[in-house]
């Protein structure tokens, strides 16, 4: 098991946990397949500190570690220093966007954050699809109802 086992699907440190939750995900017959990419994800971007936008890591729009802000492992127990906010922040708009066809920034923003509003408000929310954006993993649009966000295809 690797890192990335463990942070993209939120699998405990158990060898039955681990098993069953393959026996979910993997597709049938593609098992070395996917111990491959599993493999080239651990390497690229997974590793010790993760790299997740750094390495535009393909499941972030998945991932539970990048969703909830939790990046620790079995062989990581404590948080890496690097983890910030902004990252967990991003994670929830995929989420978010992810429950809806498009939302307005007005829908969106209290659903990222029970605070939204003030300096964590539109400003902060137009800053942090602007990267998402960037990622090629959301797109933002005027429209007659003002601004909407969705997840890109
Ligand atoms: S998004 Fe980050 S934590 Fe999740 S699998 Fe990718 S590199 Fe690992």
């Amino acid at each position: 098991m690797n890192f990335a086992h463990n942070r993209a699907f939120d699998v405990p440190d158990d060898d039955a946990a681990f098993e069953r939750v393959a026996q979910f995900v993997m597709p049938d017959g593609e098992s070395r397949v996917w111990n491959n990419a599993i493999m080239e994800l651990g390497g690229v971007a997974c590793g010790k500190t993760p790299q997740c936008d750094e390495a535009g890591c393909p499941w972030r729009r998945w991932c539970h570690a990048y969703e909830t802000g939790d990046f620790t492992a079995p062989d990581v127990p404590t948080q890496p220093s690097f983890e910030g906010s902004r990252r967990q922040f991003r994670g929830r708009v995929i989420r978010v966007l992810g429950e809806y066809d498009e939302l307005s920034l007005d829908e969106l923003g209290p659903r990222v954050r029970v605070d939204y509003g003030g300096d964590t408000g539109e400003d902060w929310l137009r800053g942090l699809l602007s990267d998402l954006e960037g990622d090629e993993l959301v797109s933002v649009a005027e429209t007659q109802n003002g601004v909407v966000a969705r997840l890109r295809e």
